[in-house]
């Protein structure tokens, strides 16, 4: 069985080994001897699990800066008509894109929402990090639309079918404001009855609680709550705006929320994004960078600061989020949230592992390793990226880069000719 010996390096406090021995970190013991395994020498670098960016649409990654400085429902608008002009080399470059980007800052797992789950899966496969990918139900009030959507939900469950372990299928429904309420309610019995997790954009701007009370009397939390949409296995992104009651409702039923700093700021959705009260209530909080075309990256490390920074600032108090919560949000809470077995560096674990290089400036001194790497360190920092007990980069190379990099620039510039012709 494939082995890696990660030699004398940094984790949880101290340098000893790790041996990865399959898709599994097998051992942590200090003098590792292990006899024909591929061995890393660590003696600079600290290994963290990979991150998981909790919500985020890859393919996006093909809308990067084509509208800037614009409202969210205009910008929308722009990029549904961008989305509008896909087509499968679109899909299959941004998604190419994506995951290389995931990869050069850290990631390992995302939990992505849009079309073409097969496309995006055959991408995991090749690039070798886990995605986790449901199909998008949206519908505008338009039943014939709705219909359409149901079909090509049942469609897409049958593709995942067919997908590798990297691979896991979820069922999501756009937001409460976009897909009906007949299918809202189907989305919830089909991830029920099928085992499957429920991704929704839920809460991300003010209009959209003024526009619930005007249409339902009451929250999109308390709208979701009443179709039976809410359980653990719901993963909603955003959760910005929400009541003291909005809260308890969704920690009394574990819903996961992802927090999506970055996107929220830069669309000026708000940034009170209630950390410590959902945590309280019983939600599970986790962290994702939402997609390209809002966010502009795919970079978990940067999300986390930002995070960090902007909760001590509106809470007045430089205690809030902890380095070992904030680090937490970032993966382990995610792996919970998405049933892997993943998300900590310990035997037994899923080798999910990014290695860190802290021969540079922004781990010198190293009085605090975590502190170094949020506050100090950007993503440039992550040298080598196991996931799955494979090697998906190392020293910074990832195989056929450049090609990527070059068909993707290549692939905008045929949509963009297709938009404006
Ligand atoms: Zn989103």
């Amino acid at each position: 069985m494939n082995e890696i010996l990660l030699k004398n390096v940094y984790t949880e406090g101290r340098r000893t080994d790790i041996l990865v021995r399959g898709n599994i970190i097998a051992k942590i013991a200090d003098g590792i001897e292990a006899p024909g395994a591929e061995v890393i020498d660590c003696s600079r670098m600290a290994a963290i699990p990979g991150f998981i960016n909790m919500h985020t649409h890859a393919a996006m990654t093909m809308t990067r800066s084509a509208k800037e400085d614009m409202k969210l429902q205009p910008w929308l608008q722009y990029i549904w008509k961008i989305e509008a002009h896909f087509d499968e080399e679109t899909l299959y470059w941004g998604n190419k894109l994506a995951c290389l980007e995931m990869i050069k800052t850290g990631t390992t797992c995302f939990n992505d929402m849009y079309w073409g789950v097969r496309t995006a899966a055959r991408v995991c496969d090749e690039m070798g990090i886990r995605g986790v990918h449901s199909y998008c139900m949206l519908d505008n009030g338009d039943m014939e639309k709705a219909e359409k959507e149901r079909r090509a939900l049942l469609h897409a469950f049958e593709d995942s079918k067919s997908f590798s372990s990297l691979n896991m299928f979820a069922v999501s429904v756009h937001a409460p404001y976009t897909v009906c309420e007949d299918n809202m309610r189907f989305a919830a019995m089909f991830a029920e009855q099928n085992n499957l997790l429920l991704h929704i954009h839920l809460c991300e701007t003010e209009q959209e609680i003024i526009d619930a009370q005007r249409d339902w009397g009451c929250s999109p939390v308390e709208y979701c709550e009443s179709l039976g949409l809410l359980s653990d296995r719901v993963i909603a992104a955003h959760s910005l705006w929400l009541s003291p009651r909005d809260i308890e409702i969704m920690g009394a039923h574990g819903v996961t929320a992802v927090h999506n700093i970055n996107s929220n700021l830069k669309i000026a959705s708000g940034y009170k994004f209630p950390m410590e009260e959902l945590m309280a209530a019983g939600a599970n909080v986790t962290l994702g960078t939402d997609g390209c075309g809002s966010s502009n990256n795919l970079d978990m490390l940067e999300a986390l600061k930002t995070a960090a920074l902007l909760q001590k600032a509106w809470r007045k108090n430089p205690e809030a989020i902890p380095l070992n919560t904030l680090l937490k949000i970032g993966s382990e809470n995610a792996a919970k949230a998405l049933g892997l077995n993943a998300g900590k560096i310990e035997e037994g674990r899923l080798a999910d592992i990014a290695l860190i290089d802290m021969n540079n400036v922004w781990f010198t001194p190293n009085y605090d390793f975590e502190a170094n790497l949020v506050y100090s360190a950007n993503s440039s920092c992550v040298d080598t990226l196991i996931c799955d007990g494979r090697i998906v980069m190392r020293g910074r190379k990832v195989d056929g880069e450049q090609e990527i990099l070059d068909n993707a620039a290549a692939c905008a510039e045929r949509l963009m000719s297709r938009i404006n012709s």
